[in-house]
């Protein structure tokens, strides 16, 4: 239990109930609006043109009176005003580091780190006081190496500040160190596993983890298995963005990624800014309580849902389910919106699919859909498995398209799943 100005919180499991959880949430909303309207002129702006004041933000909901920021325009006031565009808020003692992520976002680093959020993912996926940890994320330039760095302070476990890159040296100091906790990509424990194979190791056995958390890459639960397996430990991920921190991670149960306590996550239509219910699918946006670079309703581009009910792990906070995708990778064909994530979810339902791509063209101004599929095998029945997917692809996208079947390696090795060649005169 850690003992903030508010009088809760607690590392180890949120167990408050909602009504507790949005007071919280409404009292640090209005504190930092407050501060940022004072002090972020940013934020002070953003007030003077939706013309009223901070103290008309009373509950969650009223959130939907302000305007989501994009990335786009974060890095468009940074470009006009460097280095912070307006979104820093200078504390007399300095910033402690001033951190540059893709877009080029520069992002100040506060002198005392008290962000709790990741530490929270951290302790939900097994890492413990007197942990060796290896944090293979990368310390250049963007922030999460060095945030789950402090977090891992704040958990009392020693950090081997490593990095990621030089596989066999990592697979080395893992054994020498007896490191017990893995912070790193899924993809690059692979290479570990991999390479500690190649070496004659036996993961299970020569490497002594215990726990892993994986984080800033897709996580397929295929790939989880394949790893859990070899390891025999539990992998757990998390999601968050290098703008806003940490918004959710998985506990033993995986069943949806809690959000942590110190930021409000919204699920918005992209179009209007406005709060979906629980279950719809919608962008993630996320308002943080920095004291050094808030921010209200910054939209991350990922699309996903929430999930409120009771998980078996005690936690009481929501859930994010799965990330669906970018918003910009929808389409809108005959008007529709269409996202890869839907089309995932029709073809899961056909096994014989090996491989598939929707391709979005134009013909005398009448928008056609084609779905291409690659076969594992031949199928005995093609015209009755084209129908099946057609009506599924109709159900599903409410869009009428056709279905075409193509040879192996006819779609492209990272080929878009959904490739709009309708050309605009
Ligand atoms: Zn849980």
């Amino acid at each position: 239990m850690i003992d903030r100005e508010h009088g809760y919180f607690d590392l180890e499991k949120e167990t408050r109930s909602k009504e507790r959880r949005e007071a919280y949430l409404e009292l640090r909303l209005s504190e930092i609006l407050h501060h940022g309207y004072r002090h972020s002129k940013a934020i002070h702006s953003m007030f003077k043109k939706v013309g009223f004041m901070p103290d008309a933000i009373k509950e969650l909901k009223d959130l939907e009176k302000l305007p989501i920021t994009k990335k786009a325009e974060l890095v468009n006031a940074q470009k006009e005003n460097p280095p912070f565009g307006g979104f820093g808020i200078l504390p007399e003692a300095g910033v402690r580091r001033i951190y540059v992520s893709p877009g080029p976002v520069f992002e100040p680093g506060e002198w005392d780190y008290d962000d709790i959020r990741w530490a929270q993912a951290l302790f939900a996926c097994g890492i413990r006081k007197g942990d060796v940890v290896l944090n293979t994320f990368n310390y250049h330039l963007t922030p999460l190496a060095i945030m789950l760095d402090e977090s891992l302070q704040i958990l009392e476990a020693t950090v081997i500040p490593v990095g990621p890159g030089n596989i066999s040296m990592q697979i080395n100091l893992m054994r020498q160190l007896q490191v017990t906790g893995f912070l790193g990509t899924p993809s690059f424990l692979m290479s570990i596993v991999d390479a500690s194979e190649g070496m004659r190791l036996d993961p299970k056995r020569d490497l002594h983890l215990k726990a892993a958390f994986v984080g800033a890459e897709m996580f397929p639960e295929s790939l989880r298995q394949k790893l859990e397996g070899k390891l025999d430990i539990f992998i757990r991920q998390a999601y968050g963005t290098v703008d806003v921190g940490c918004l959710g991670y998985e506990c033993v149960e995986k069943r949806g990624m809690h959000i942590p306590e110190d930021v409000i996550v919204e699920i918005v239509d992209t179009e209007t800014g406005k709060q979906l219910e629980i279950g719809a699918t919608g962008e993630i946006v996320a308002t943080t309580f920095s004291k050094v670079f808030p921010m209200i309703r910054f939209a991350t581009g990922d699309l996903s849902y929430l999930i409120e009910d009771p998980c078996p792990c005690g936690r009481t906070s929501p859930r994010l389910g799965k990330i669906l995708g970018r918003t910009d990778q929808v389409t809108k064909v005959w008007g529709i919106f269409i996202h890869p994530w839907q089309v995932d979810e029709v073809m899961a339902k056909f096994p014989e699919a090996a491989n598939y791509q929707i391709v979005v063209t134009r013909k005398e101004y009448r928008d056609q859909m084609t779905t291409y599929i690659e076969l594992k095998e031949a199928v005995a029945d093609q015209p009755g498995l084209k129908r099946r997917v057609e009506r599924e692809m109709e159900e599903v996208l409410k869009v009428k398209g056709q279905v075409e079947f193509v040879q192996k390696g006819g779609i492209p090795d990272r080929a878009k799943k959904i490739d709009d060649r309708r050309i605009w005169e």
